[in-house]
């Protein structure tokens, strides 16, 4: 890999109705708080509360 990620942390966005993963975005690491965002869900077909979930 070209790219060097070793200060970011990959964090995915959760649909918190179906649970499913839509969206990603790099995050520096070291920053402590949680997105909830309202975005669009395909698997839903609506606009629903997206929560983060790291492992
Ligand atoms: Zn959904």
């Amino acid at each position: 890999m070209a790219v060097k990620t070793k200060n970011k942390n990959l964090v995915r966005l959760r649909c918190d109705v179906c649970k499913k993963i839509n969206y990603f975005y790099w995050k520096k690491k070291g920053v402590e708080f949680k997105l909830n965002l309202n975005k669009f869900c395909k698997n839903c077909r609506k606009h629903t509360l997206h929560k983060e979930a790291r492992k």
